[in-house]
């Protein structure tokens, strides 16, 4: 039976992605080997993550002087790369929810930490345009798509230092600006792959600023060198990403996803709004549209396992909200389908005509 997807992580896959994979899996390009058995110092692995790199690139449109690291630790281990090999004395950061909290803690190991604005006050419900950024810091970190409490920032803004981005949960949803970058990273297993593999995106000229010492498998410069292969890649992760890369490049590219992500997410959004049993979470203006949060209204509340049921009873997964937020969550990243969410908001339809 087919299972309308919107976990948060790992995510749903194009069908055509999972078929490529599984054959990958059994054969790697009749080379006879398996892509989990097949050397990664091989031609055939290193065909792999070359035209992983270069869809990349391409799809983001990545000028010339960024390299494209693929690497194991996920979006977490970024935490702490970035200020051991950025922050010399201090560094800015926008708290805009449980990701940049973990970033901005990992940080304070390395230096001065400047939290230049933060949407805590309201419990991570919008995202903060109102800040000064300190010339003085050595970079501004920023999570593009709160992932958890679903607020998004959907364009790239203007900084005068260094900018470095989490996009962990809206990479290749809509295009990016790159050169406004000097770092944009996460995990793939949001909205591009599976679990196993993180993506980092850096600026030529940024790195070997900061005095300490850095561990070899921590510096970024040890990666970029070796083209991410200074030691074993997760090399069918990697497979997975680049056969997610060709499907959307298939589809038209990341100006399609948005348009698509826009389309999917202003069902659910309008669902939300027309309805009399549900509400929305978040400041409408900084809606997600890959993580869309919604509550049943107070007079409503005990329905929630009701609704959980009856969503189950249709083939609908991964709606549960974060542990930490409640509710509800329908994580809209590129591989949910238009299918999915009209099933989705059907049963938010019917379950309202039954019980409201
Ligand atoms: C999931 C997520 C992370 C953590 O990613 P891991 O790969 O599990 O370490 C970091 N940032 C954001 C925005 C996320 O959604």
């Amino acid at each position: 039976m087919k299972k309308h997807i919107f976990n948060a992580g790992p995510c749903k896959l194009p069908r055509i992605v999972l078929e490529n994979t599984s054959k990958a899996i059994l054969d790697l390009e009749k080379c006879g080997l398996s892509i989990m058995e097949v050397s990664h110092r091989s031609k055939e692995f290193q065909a792999v993550i070359d035209e992983a790199m270069d869809l990349f690139k391409e799809l983001l449109n990545i000028p010339d002087n960024y390299s494209v690291l693929f690497l194991g630790g996920g979006a977490s281990t970024q935490f702490c790369m970035i200020p051991y090999n950025l922050l010399n004395k201090k560094a800015a950061y926008i708290n805009t929810g449980a990701w940049s909290t973990k970033a901005i803690k990992e940080a304070k190991l390395f230096g001065e930490v400047d939290v230049i604005a933060s949407s805590e006050d309201k419990g991570f419900t919008y995202v903060p345009k109102e800040y000064n950024i300190p010339a003085d810091a050595d970079y501004l970190h920023i999570t593009s798509n709160n992932t958890i409490k679903g607020t998004e920032l959907k364009y790239d803004i203007d900084c005068n230092i260094p900018l470095i981005a989490d996009m962990s949960s809206d990479i290749m949803s809509r295009p990016v600006d790159v050169s406004k970058y000097d770092i944009i990273y996460g995990g793939c297993q949001k909205n591009i792959g599976p679990a196993g593999v993180t993506f980092v995106v850096i600026k030529d000229g940024i790195l070997g600023k900061v005095d300490r010492a850095i561990p070899t498998m921590l510096n970024y410069e040890t990666h970029i060198k070796k083209g991410s292969m200074f030691n074993t890649p997760p090399c069918s992760a990697i497979f997975t990403v680049k056969e997610t890369l060709k499907w959307i490049k298939s589809l038209g590219g990341v100006k399609e996803m948005e348009k698509r992500a826009i389309e999917k997410s202003d069902m659910i959004y309008n669902a939300i709004d027309n309805s009399k049993m549900f509400v929305g979470t978040v400041a409408k203006e900084d809606r997600s549209r890959m993580n869309i949060c919604f509550v049943l209204k107070d007079e409503y509340k005990e329905k929630e396992a009701d609704f959980l049921k009856f969503t189950a009873e249709r083939n609908i997964v991964g709606i549960k909200g974060h542990r930490s937020v409640g509710g509800f969550r329908a994580s809209n990243y590129n591989a949910c389908e238009m299918e999915d969410v009209e099933a989705l908001v059907k049963a938010m339809k019917d379950f309202e005509v039954k019980y409201a």
